[in-house]
């Protein structure tokens, strides 16, 4: 986790700063993304949000975001043939992601092994444009439910 102190983020701020128009829509998905700071799929998106903005559309919400990435307020994340997430933090930063609830951390890293990917390069003939950092597993949340859950089990056998 970074103990950077994030500062307050005001969404008429940062859509005039990008040089966006803000729409009710633009602040209201920026809005919703500040205060629920997850990252989001587009799909995730216009399900958690129909409910108090009745007037939004899934395509008002994938141009909504592909505005927000083009203008740098966003950062699109890609993994695999997943559905894109978008990031808040635009910053260079890599990811922890929980396989178990698909909970992603955002984690910065002082040191990128370089060393190991200068020799990639040469080997493969490779011209690194950016660096993604994958850290796979479980989330705490998970793992301790998974610990509660095997505990219990355990117990339940010598109960018996
Ligand atoms: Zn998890
Ligand atoms: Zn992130």
């Amino acid at each position: 986790m970074s103990c950077k102190e994030e500062d307050h983020l005001y969404p008429l701020e940062i859509l005039q700063q990008a040089g966006l128009r803000p729409t009710t829509q633009r602040v209201a998905i920026l809005q919703f993304m500040i205060d629920e700071k997850r990252h989001w799929t587009a799909d995730e998106l216009f399900h958690q949000m129909r409910g108090s903005l009745p007037t939004l559309s899934l395509a008002t919400v994938y141009n909504t975001l592909k505005a927000f990435v083009e203008s740098g307020v966003l950062k699109e994340l890609t993994f695999g043939d997943a559905a894109s997430r978008f990031d808040l933090n635009v910053s260079p930063h890599h990811h922890m992601v929980c396989d178990q609830c698909g909970k992603l951390q955002d984690i910065y890293l002082e040191e990128v092994p370089v060393d190991w990917i200068q020799e990639a390069e040469k080997d493969h003939q490779f011209y690194t444009k950016d660096i993604q950092i994958e850290l796979h597993g479980l989330c705490q949340q998970c793992f301790q439910l998974q610990v509660a859950d095997s505990s219990k089990r355990t117990l339940g056998t010598t109960e018996a």
